[in-house]
């Protein structure tokens, strides 16, 4: 599962060239931002888990 601030990788990179991404927002859209470029993108719920590939830091380790 994925938290507010966990940092994130997508299946496709950002065109900047990173693929980290910070998750800023949840709710019925997820919003993340890229770590490297700061560009923030705004997805559908169901298509960011279509799109996440994995957890790369967990925020909160509770
Ligand atoms: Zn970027």
């Amino acid at each position: 599962m994925y938290n507010l601030h966990d940092i994130v990788e997508m299946k496709k990179p950002h065109p900047c060239g990173a693929n980290r991404w910070e998750i800023i927002r949840m709710g019925m859209d997820i919003k993340i931002q890229c770590t490297s470029c700061q560009r923030i993108i705004m997805l559908p719920r169901r298509e960011f888990e279509k799109k996440l590939k994995k957890v790369l830091e967990t925020a909160n380790k509770d």
